[in-house]
């Protein structure tokens, strides 16, 4: 099974796994004797890394990550689960070689225009949310994964995050290839054999063997040719993995490049230690955790050919289904349902929505800001971290600590002559509802995303020391 780099934010791993023969061998042509100081970082612990929202004010103070204006190290991995800042989308556990997506974005010449971008495989959401934050407001990201599980740990984190215009869909790759010369970005972080993480996840070590490599090249040929299709001239493409043999890099874009797409060489700073590699013909950067700050990673980015054509917005509604009640936005808003809940994306992606909500499996066609019970509307739970919430119109009740965890928990919370839904929030950010119920307050977090252990595994965070959010 290729991996899908899936683990606890919580669990600390063991250091020390050792690279196989065949992959030492394999990585010769491309480290050298460097290969041995490749063997021995993995031997170090892995550091560990948070990326902030941009749009949610959470600035602490500690070590940047060079490549990734958001991007910083901690010393040491907390209980981030216990801590409700994580539910309130005000920061991401990612590992921080993934994050020089930055600056491959930046060097893609798109970031200053309104976009129809694709994550293509995108579960639990990492690149997704960077790419969120980093896009205009007003693009539209299509964040895409096939698998059931994962999609819905996807969705959860995009809608923690809580920027608009998001949309997650759980197609097959398959069903891009209907949608020809479509999206402006693709990103493809693709299934792989998983070497780069080694260090982090000790399943890696075991399973990797030279047939999963071969395996894995399979699926990524069919996913980026796919890709490929639906890119449109003059669109990008970002490619990544998390390992790297040439198989699953550079042999996955050397068809692309034969066939007439343009190479793009972003300029890192040499001193991030980040290796640039001009491989069979192509250049690919690849972090190596004996020269950068986090675990292995590759990732190179090519143009289709032809001029990237101006986006015709949707013609202004007339009508259509009102926005609900709680909504505050600078743009005009399209509402649309699914199952009986409303969603909302900029007027100006109606006719997209509309033909994507034909095409794709989608589980959100924007984002959801109202649900119904009993035959009466509520607000929908990624309401609560939405930029779209109107918190004028909600009473609200601010939360300690230890309160926001018995939330997270299920919790009721005590009242009296409470009536109606309230918005909870946690250091000034919204963080979910509740409903009244005279002397009580019924808990509306959603089962599925409750704090079930029982005991941190780890030290509590303590922002307090390093953060200048309120
Ligand atoms: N981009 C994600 C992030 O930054 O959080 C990580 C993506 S992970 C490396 C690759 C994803 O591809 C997994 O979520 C996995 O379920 C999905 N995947 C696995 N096999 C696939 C296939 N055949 N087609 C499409 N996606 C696949």
């Amino acid at each position: 099974m290729a991996r899908s780099r899936q683990r606890s934010t919580d669990r600390a791993p063991e250091a020390g796994p050792t690279l196989p023969v065949a992959l030492s061998a394999a990585l010769v042509p491309l480290l050298g004797p460097d290969v041995d100081a490749l063997e021995h970082a993995l031997t170090r612990p892995a550091p560990v890394s948070i990326r902030t929202n941009p749009f949610k004010g959470f600035a602490p103070t500690v070590r940047r990550v060079p490549w990734c204006s958001n991007g910083h190290y901690l010393e040491q991995r907390p209980a981030f689960t216990f801590d409700p800042l994580l539910h309130a989308g005000a920061y991401y556990v990612q590992e921080a070689s993934s994050m020089l997506l930055e600056p491959f974005l930046r060097a893609s010449g798109l970031l200053h225009r309104d976009l129809l971008a694709l994550d293509l495989c995108a579960a639990p959401g990492g690149k997704s949310t960077q790419l969120r934050s980093l896009i205009t407001p007003g693009s539209l990201l299509v964040s895409n994964e096939v698998d059931r599980k994962r999609a819905l740990v996807l969705q959860e984190n995009c809608w923690k995050w809580g920027v608009p215009n998001t949309m997650i869909a759980r197609s097959s790759v398959e069903d891009f290839r209907h949608l020809p010369a479509y999206f402006d970005l693709i990103v493809l972080d693709a299934p792989c054999s998983g070497a780069g993480m080694f260090r982090k996840d000790p399943f890696a070590r075991q399973q990797w063997s030279e047939a999963l490599v071969q395996q894995c090249a399979t699926t990524q040929r069919g996913i980026v040719e796919a890709a490929w299709t639906a890119l449109a001239p003059g669109g990008v493409l970002i490619y990544s993995t998390c390992t790297w043999d040439p198989a699953e890099n550079e042999a996955q874009l050397l068809p692309l490049v034969t066939a007439g797409a343009e190479q793009m060489d972003p300029k890192l700073d040499p001193a991030w230690g980040v290796q640039r590699t001009e491989h069979l013909g192509l250049i690919a950067h690849r972090c190596y955790p004996h020269r950068v700050e986090g675990e292995g990673f590759c990732m190179a980015m090519l143009r289709k050919p032809g001029e990237l054509s101006a986006r015709t917005p949707s013609p202004l509604l007339n009508g259509g289904i009102p926005v609900p009640h709680g909504i505050t936005s600078g743009t005009e808003q399209y509402v649309t349902t699914l199952d009986g809940e409303r969603y909302t994306v900029d007027a100006a992606w109606r006719l997209i929505c509309g033909e994507l909500q034909h095409r794709l499996h989608l589980l959100s066609p924007g984002t959801p800001v109202q649900g119904m019970k009993g035959g009466k509307p509520y607000p929908h739970a990624a309401l609560a971290t939405s930029s779209l919430l109107d918190r004028s119109v909600f009473p609200a009740l601010s939360l300690s600590e230890e309160q926001a965890i018995a939330y997270l928990r299920g919790g009721v919370l005590p009242a009296q002559g409470a009536q109606g839904p309230a918005l909870v929030t946690y250091r000034d950010l919204g963080l979910g509802w509740v409903h009244g119920a005279g002397n009580r307050w019924n808990n509306r977090w959603p089962d599925a995303w409750r704090i079930r252990a029982q005991q941190p595994l780890a030290p509590r965070v303590s922002w307090s020391e390093h953060s200048t959010a309120s």
